[in-house]
């Protein structure tokens, strides 16, 4: 395996496998995966148990200084769960509740900045593969590699539908079609860092594509980068 560390970014829309794709990538490489999304959730799990107004932004500034994020390993699991305050939320974050409220939160510059920092912190002796929204744009646009996934909407309701009805019986297709086309709403139109394709971004439509396939595809990317 090469020694060479590169940065490695995963954009694209609310659904459509960055995650799994970026962990599988991060695996097969031996490198540390970022999960982006779990920092923003956790922050809007935070302002929301808290009943923090979005639009106060000195109570928003104030919040973020009460916030420690970090992820730490889960051995049963196999991946890296999100903590807030030395809590493990890795369940709670993914709850509908989180879901409908994380972009109004993700769109807060005092929030982006907040978050941004701290992924400086952990990409600045490379070796990771950082999935999100604005990673090839904004956080990392000198990232070596950057993967820009995309799928159809009907197929990511499919599957988003598969993973959340497994813990939540009462779930239906509508409510997560209207949380994803929401989402991807507001994150493609905010001010601030609003996803976008980066020029130089390889496009990956996995619509039609085994998860095998996309690993082989991306593994095949980065390794063209690393020899
Ligand atoms: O990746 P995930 O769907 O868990 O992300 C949750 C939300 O966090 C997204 O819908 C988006 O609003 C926000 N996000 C972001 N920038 C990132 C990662 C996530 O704005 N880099």
């Amino acid at each position: 395996m090469s020694t060479k560390q590169i940065i490695i970014a995963v954009d694209g829309y609310s659904s459509c496998g960055k995650s799994t794709l970026a962990k599988a990538l991060a695996a097969q490489l031996a490198y540390v995966f970022i999960d982006t999304g779990a920092m923003y959730r956790a922050i809007a799990l935070y302002l929301l148990r808290h009943q923090i107004d979005f639009n106060d932004t000195a109570s928003v500034l104030n919040a973020l200084t009460q916030i420690k994020l970090y992820f730490k390993y889960n051995s049963t699991t196999q991946k890296s769960d999100m903590y807030l305050n030395d809590e493990n939320v890795e369940a709670e974050i993914r709850e509908m509740r989180v879901s409908q409220k994380v972009s109004e939160v993700a769109a807060i510059s005092d929030v982006r900045n907040f978050a941004v920092a701290q992924q400086h912190v952990m990409g600045k002796d490379k070796g990771i593969v950082m999935d999100g929204r604005d990673i090839g744009t904004v956080v990392f646009p000198e990232a070596e590699l950057k993967i820009f996934v995309t799928a159809d909407p009907a197929i990511r309701v499919q599957r988003r539908f598969l993973e959340l009805s497994a813990t939540n019986a009462s779930i239906t297709k509508e409510e997560i079609s209207e949380n994803l086309e929401h989402r991807d709403l507001m994150d493609t139109t905010r001010e601030h860092s609003p996803l976008r394709q980066a020029s130089d971004a390889k496009v990956l439509d996995n619509s039609n594509m085994t998860r095998e396939e996309q690993l082989n595809l991306a593994l095949s990317w980065a390794n063209d980068l690393l020899r």
